[in-house]
């Protein structure tokens, strides 16, 4: 049977973890790689500057001292018998909705298995809804997936609402409206410290968004690219490269002449990969 890898954000104990095992349990053979302790909000971090120790707690379940991208990067990368036809991330407790997908842990180990070039679900559910039900969402567009795939470098982020679904929407990301506050507060020794992060969310107001889809009692399902690259602002930039390289000509006063690429590109061979 083929290999299926569920992991998430909010730890190998998390009650949407359990859900999303029972749920896909029929298909294939569901290995769980999670988090050792919850990792909300660690975005796609790697660990690479302390060994990562799996811990078996049953058949196929590990617990992990790292993130979820960490979580993914080793059961693709040769920790399983064989590498996962399918990732699925979740059931995270809370959504992952518009910009805040950059900040999820969720969403950034469907984002590792997309890179790794397994299809990969990120799944997340309202606080109070039914995790039960969730996965069974996550199941449908699972045997999907498994039938016919995934668009390249593309993964699914899939919100499900806290009421019995209306339906199921394809959407785009939604964008916060940051209201721009820090909590100041003072310690007892009269130093200030601050908490960001607080304060209500707040959306643009926009229809066919993740957001507009979940507050409207549906299962948001966004495809995510993985390509950042801005290719309308390729066009828009265009011009920038000579002026800009003219001024740092003169700069480094070097004389005006073509700018010594093989050079550069050799350069930056030489760096090695994720290195920061
Ligand atoms: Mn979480």
């Amino acid at each position: 049977m083929s290999v299926v890898l569920l992991t998430n954000d909010d730890g190998v104990h998390a009650e949407g973890l359990a859900a999303l095992g029972r749920a896909l349990a029929e298909l294939g053979d569901v290995y769980i790689v999670a988090p050792e302790r919850e990792q909300s909000a660690c975005g796609h971090a790697l660990t690479l500057h302390r060994p990562i120790r799996p811990v078996q707690l049953g058949e196929r379940r590990f617990a992990v001292n790292g993130t979820p991208s960490d979580c993914v990067n080793l059961a693709v990368l040769g920790f399983l018998p064989a590498p996962p036809v399918l990732v699925v991330s979740g059931v995270n407790h809370g959504t992952n909705l518009g910009d805040d997908v950059t900040y999820s842990g969720t969403v950034s180990a469907a984002m590792e298995g997309t890179l790794l070039g397994v299809p990969s679900i990120a799944v997340s559910l309202v606080d109070g809804g039914d995790f039960d039900a969730a996965a069974r969402i996550a199941r449908l567009l699972a045997l999907r997936v498994l039938v016919v795939g995934l668009p390249r470098k593309t993964l699914l982020n899939v919100n499900v609402p806290a009421s019995a679904p209306r339906g199921i929407r394809l959407t785009r990301l939604g964008h916060r409206v940051y209201s721009g506050k820090i909590i100041e507060q003072v310690d007892p020794r009269g130093r200030s410290h601050y908490w960001i992060g607080g304060g209500d969310p707040k959306w643009e107001d926009l229809e066919d968004t993740d957001m507009a889809a979940v507050h409207e009692g549906y299962v948001s399902v966004t495809p995510l690219h993985l390509d950042l690259t801005n290719h309308r602002a390729l066009m828009e930039l265009n011009d920038w490269p000579a002026g800009l390289s003219a001024q740092l000509r003169g700069e480094t006063g070097r004389a005006p002449g073509p700018a010594p690429k093989a050079a550069a590109r050799r350069g930056s061979q030489q760096r090695k990969p994720r290195s920061g």
